[in-house]
């Protein structure tokens, strides 16, 4: 496969410029662009394999860029968002958005890749879905999801769980690596017209962690991203 093609959406020279020597090191290219209406031209003349996107940009707002970056029928294109500390709903709005994970400034070079390889790896998987080669199963250390047979495993222990609960774990078993918003699941799993709060959800997430012995302060598969929503670490 050729070097994916990273589109670096920053307005800082000295960020962008430090994004993109690190993926050139990397055995990307990188693809610079430092205003809004810069990056939807460059994406749509060069058609990039993912797109990191800086929300605060001189010209538009970031979420702007993505929408029009996420409304493209051709192709779905990953999105990171370099997003600064304290913006919780900015960055829940991103995910709903359609963005596919987000990374905190300041940020060092093995996340930013860290964060790639994963979206990257999970674009794949989403594709293959979509395309009818649907995994028949997950796995993340010693749990397994059998999506074919409805079955989940801890080592060689069966685990049962509600259809929801499944639901849950399934849905997060395809976006392995990424992190879903409260949102995006309860309308997943409870259909989108669902009203009131994540409750439920959580409900049924703290029901499959007991069920899978997840200890909540560390975690072995599914995290929890405070205010934002879950994360089932990759597979491996
Ligand atoms: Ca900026």
């Amino acid at each position: 496969m050729d070097a994916a093609l990273i589109l670096v959406v920053e307005d800082e020279r000295t960020i962008s410029n430090f994004i993109c020597r690190a993926l050139v090191s990397a055995g990307y290219k990188a693809l610079p662009a430092a205003t809004g209406g810069e990056a939807i031209t460059l994406f749509f003349s060069h058609r990039p394999d993912l797109v990191l996107l800086d929300l605060g940009l001189p010209d538009m707002d970031g979420l702007e860029v993505l929408q029009q970056v996420a409304s493209d029928p051709q192709r779905e294109t990953p999105v990171i968002i370099l997003s600064a500390r304290d913006r919780e709903s900015e960055k829940v709005k991103a995910l709903d958005l359609g963005a596919d994970d987000y990374i905190v400034k300041p940020f060092g070079v093995p996340e930013v890749l860290a964060r790639i390889r994963t979206t990257l790896r999970h674009a794949e998987r989403v594709r293959s879905a979509t395309h009818g080669e649907k995994k028949l199963s997950y796995r993340v250390k010693d749990l397994t999801v059998d999506t074919a047979r409805h079955q989940v495993f801890v080592g060689e222990k069966e685990i049962h769980l509600t259809q929801n609960e499944f639901k849950i774990l399934e849905l997060l078993c395809l976006h392995a690596g990424k992190v879903l918003t409260y949102d995006f699941i309860m309308k997943e799993v409870w259909g989108p017209y669902t009203t009131g709060g994540n409750q439920i959800l959580r409900v049924n997430m703290a029901n499959i962690r007991r069920k899978l012995g997840e200890n909540p302060s560390e975690p072995k598969y599914v995290l929890t991203e405070l205010g934002i929503g879950y994360r089932l670490l990759e597979e491996g």
